[in-house]
């Protein structure tokens, strides 16, 4: 499709009117008990995109206990995997079918520039939901080498009703991380979205059950983090809940976790991820490049962006000067409109945040190398300048802190081991990368950084087929590849004397 045609499918849908949204539990569209409702604004441009129903604690006690009768019903849980294979490909394939529609409708919600959002969102998604499809009818049970008098069958059975909460960055793509391994496994799904971001997982779920998936398998639950996300934390009826999000909010699900029904919590958290360029690097202005949309696509809203990058002496000036060279060529600007480079920010919080970034960074001593300010406030959204500090220490907050902003912090090193402490100097473990030409200090770095991704000579870019999660207070539990089956799932042995 040429760029064109792309740009007036996005027209097409771009100023459609979106009604009301209500909660989806049992198949059914319904209002929040308490009729409550939420706004949705667009960061596009700052106006109200619609209202969603702001469910509260019975919402989520009606979703759950939807959730609950479908998997003790068998309707889904003891079907055979070849039925919801055939079931979750249907679904993929709406996904796909509606891959522009949910692509404009996510964007308008939360403001990622559409030729990512069109890949990461629903194709993406569509993606996934095929992989665990695929995956359902090929993984086996064991058999116990026992002693010849007995049987031992290792068997594994979902778990019942799977919570999920997601973050409005890519509700869509890190929703199906979830809910493709959950329901593949034969759970029941109740579903809390971002308030922000809520728009394009609605449909989502509708999309499931017009492809099949039964009445309360697959339920969405719209509202606050505070009384939606909490009751579901603390629901008795609840057996996991896999989620992504701030390590503000994994803390209080343990601790739900710990006062309620000791349900099982999968936390994908936060991260500070380090970006370590050797002066051997292959190739310094590909490094540059790449090194850029590792931090600024979508932003900086993305969980494993290279937020601290830290670059060896002998480069480092030439390193910044190309840096800031194809920092300055990005366009900001309307997310919907194919040659724009990053979209909007997603809230007028977030923007107000990150603008206290830039000037905690400046009273601490960094040098702002380009970037800071608000863009486009004429258009009433929420735009931000790519920004990029030199010269930040490991003891300042650019340093330490999660902004989820376009906020690059920039550090030097001169030998592997300065470069491996600063990498390391942070709570955080999710992501990483090194440049260099020597396969010895590759293979140093993927095995003294730690984090659950190494990047080597690259940065970003992994697809299903390997899992992400973190290490340290990055989180625990792993998204995606056979792997995430495990967490869906729970082993019974059987027992059997012959
Ligand atoms: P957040 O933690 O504020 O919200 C995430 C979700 O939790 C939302 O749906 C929210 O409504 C819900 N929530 C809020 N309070 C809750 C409560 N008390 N109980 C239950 N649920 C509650 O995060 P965010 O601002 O939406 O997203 C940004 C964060 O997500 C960043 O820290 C980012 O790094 C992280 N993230 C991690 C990954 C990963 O794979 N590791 C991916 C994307 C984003």
């Amino acid at each position: 499709m040429s760029n064109a045609q792309f740009q007036q499918q996005i027209n097409s849908y771009r100023a459609q009117v979106v009604a009301p949204q209500g909660l989806f539990i049992g198949g059914r569209v319904s209002p929040a008990m308490s009729g409550a409702m939420l706004e949705s604004i667009s960061p596009v441009d700052g106006g109200v995109l619609t209202t969603i129903a702001d469910g509260g604690a019975v919402d989520i006690d009606r979703a759950v206990t939807s959730a609950r009768q479908a998997f003790e019903r068998g309707v889904w849980s003891r079907t055979a995997p070849a039925h919801r294979k055939k079931v979750l490909l249907r679904f993929a394939d709406l996904i796909e079918q509606h891959a522009m529609e949910l692509a404009v409708l996510g964007v308008r919600d939360n403001g990622t520039e559409i030729n990512m959002a069109y890949k990461a969102e629903p194709l993406s998604a569509a993606a996934t939901i095929r992989y665990y499809a695929e995956a359902i009818d090929k993984v086996y049970g064991e058999i116990a080498p026992t002693a010849p008098q007995a049987l031992g069958l290792v068997l594994r059975e979902p778990l019942g009703v799977i919570g999920v909460i997601v973050p409005w960055n890519f509700p869509l793509m890190i929703g199906a991380w979830k809910i493709g391994p959950a329901l593949a496994t034969g759970n029941s799904v109740v579903l809390k979205p971002p308030e922000i971001a809520s728009l394009s997982l609605l449909r989502f779920a509708q999309l499931a059950n017009e492809a099949g998936v039964p009445d309360g398998a697959f339920n969405v639950v719209t509202g606050r983090g505070a009384t939606a996300g909490e009751a579901l934390g603390l629901h008795m009826d609840v057996d996991a809940i896999a989620f992504t999000g701030s390590g503000v909010v994994g803390r209080r699900l343990l601790e739900y976790a710990g006062r309620s029904n000791l349900k099982r919590i999968y936390l994908e958290l936060g991260g500070k991820s380090p970006n370590v360029v050797f002066a051997d690097a292959p190739d310094l202005k590909e490094a540059a490049k790449v090194s850029v949309n590792g931090i600024f696509r979508n932003s900086g809203q993305v969980c494993v962006a290279g937020s601290r990058l830290i670059v060896q002496s002998s480069i480092y000036d030439r390193f910044l000067d190309e840096l800031v060279a194809v920092t300055g060529r990005l366009k900001v600007g309307d997310p919907l409109d194919v040659a724009s480079d990053i979209g909007a920010v997603s809230s007028d919080q977030q923007l107000r945040k990150n603008l206290e970034y830039v000037a905690r960074a400046e009273e601490e001593g960094g040098h702002r190398l380009c970037g800071g300010e608000r863009l486009h406030a004429e258009t009433g959204g929420y735009y931000m300048a790519p920004t990029i500090f030199a010269d930040i220490l490991p003891d300042m907050t650019l340093a330490r802190e999660e902004v989820f902003g376009p906020i690059l912090a920039v550090m030097r090193f001169d030998t592997a081991e300065e470069a491996v402490r600063l990498a390391n100097a942070t709570s955080y473990g999710l992501a990483a990368a090194a440049w260099t030409s020597n396969l010895s200090m590759a293979h140093r770095m993927i095995r003294e950084i730690k984090a659950g991704v190494v990047h080597v000579n690259t940065y970003g870019g992994a697809d299903i087929t390997v899992p992400l999660g973190g290490f340290k207070q990055s989180g625990f539990g792993r998204d995606k590849s056979l792997h995430a089956l495990d967490e869906y799932t729970d082993l019974k042995t059987a027992w059997i004397a012959l």
